[in-house]
């Protein structure tokens, strides 16, 4: 027998063949992704205006599946991280950050990265694998199932007797942004289809300004993904000379910083977008002095750029520390007296280790919670 389809994931062209496949007709697919992405249906069972021998089918050649949630923390500051299972020794990481008036969902692209950034905990594990698109739309999914059903827990327990800071915060998931564990343009194949999913009326119908692709720079894929998505585009800067990005971005040596803005700029102009979001990480003595600030101000002046300063988040066996909050005040001063805009990012879920950066896809067994580069052995590279 022919193993079960996972309808979850299915791009929208591909679901209708499916489902013309099996003889129905092609409106059934918008009922399928109906139930699946706006009401969060998984069982074939519970959508009801499905003809009864339709979901029989349904029953027998596909199913939903899902990432399998291991763990789930919540932080202090109220962000959320979830564990999940990819396969038996492999897992990956997403985080929910809530805040007045956004609830920002960040997804893993992949099962650890190749690119190896001095600076990054995700890069210590190695590479595992290219996460699906399913598994990359089912981290959006399993979110949006798990904060709707703490609201009604909250709402049953609390009968409206919530603080009112509490209550200030939003709870859904109303912006994306492909931040988490990998490299989203090195599993362009899985990625670009999840995107669509994303934005799909008949999907999770999210504007295309809500859904934000960040890239350590891989040039020639930025050049496709401008004819294939137009998603908010974050590029990972994090200095402002080839020299010094050589070194915390090892891609670098491939794409230099010229080639990339090119690509940026491109980008841009293709998608008709606003600007480019460049990630700049505060490394205490590394990258963070006035005059590098000001080099930056010089490579990104004139072009629709913002800059988003990261404070360096710790992680263990690091030897980088966090620049001091009044260095990285001045280096946004030095960008904005320059007439570029410049924030800088608020660190959220330390406690719970969900801050940028952090996610390391501790591997769950039956047996034991390890940390990912013990575990996984094999895919571990020097
Ligand atoms: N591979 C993509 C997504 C990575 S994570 C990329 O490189 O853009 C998103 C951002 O967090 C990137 O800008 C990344 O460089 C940054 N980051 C990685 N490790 C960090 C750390 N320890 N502290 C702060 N930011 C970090």
């Amino acid at each position: 027998m022919e193993a079960p389809v996972n309808l979850l994931g299915l791009p929208p062209r591909e679901l209708e063949a499916w489902v013309l496949s099996m003889g129905s007709q092609p409106f059934r697919a918008r009922q399928l992704q109906h139930w699946l992405y706006k009401r969060g249906v998984e069982r074939f069972e519970d959508m009801t205006d499905l003809a009864r021998d339709f979901r029989a089918q349904l029953a027998e050649h596909a199913n939903v599946r899902l990432p399998e949630i291991v763990l789930a923390r919540q932080s202090a500051d109220g962000t959320r991280k979830w564990l999940l299972r990819a396969d038996a020794s492999q897992a990956f990481e997403m985080v929910f950050i809530p805040e007045a008036e956004r609830g920002t969902l960040c997804i893993s692209s992949q099962v650890g990265c190749v690119l190896d950034c001095s600076f990054c905990a995700t890069a210590q594990q190695g590479f595992n694998r290219n996460l699906s698109t399913a598994e990359i739309v089912g981290q959006v999914w399993l979110a949006a199932r798990e904060l709707e059903r703490e609201q009604r827990e909250r709402a049953a327990a609390a009968a409206g007797a919530e603080s009112a800071a509490a209550v200030r915060e939003e709870r859904q998931v109303t912006n994306v942004v492909l931040m988490g564990m990998g490299e989203p343009l090195a599993n362009f194949r899985n990625v670009v289809p999840a995107l669509g999913i994303l934005l799909d009326d008949f999907g999770f119908d999210l504007s295309r300004r809500r859904v934000t692709l960040s890239t350590s720079g891989l040039v020639p894929q930025i050049y496709k993904l401008a004819q294939e998505s137009n998603v908010a585009l974050a590029v990972s800067l994090h200095a402002p000379d080839d020299a010094l990005r050589n070194e915390l971005v090892p891609i670098n040596r491939k794409h230099p910083i010229a080639e990339l803005l090119q690509a940026c700029w491109h980008y841009l102009d293709e998608q008709n977008g606003r600007s480019v979001t460049f990630e700049y990480v505060m490394l205490d003595g590394v990258n963070d002095s006035p005059a590098q600030a000001r080099a930056v101000a010089r490579l990104l002046k004139g072009h629709p750029a913002k800059v988003n300063l990261i404070p360096f988040n710790p992680f263990p066996g690091t030897h980088y520390r966090r620049s001091p909050a009044p260095v990285i005040q001045r280096f946004r001063d030095e960008l904005l007296q320059r007439g570029l805009l410049a924030t800088i990012r608020r660190t959220r879920g330390e406690d719970i280790a969900a801050a940028c950066g952090q996610l390391a896809g501790r591997v769950i067994d039956r047996t034991t919670v390890r940390l990912g580069s013990k575990v996984i052995g094999v895919a571990v590279q020097p």
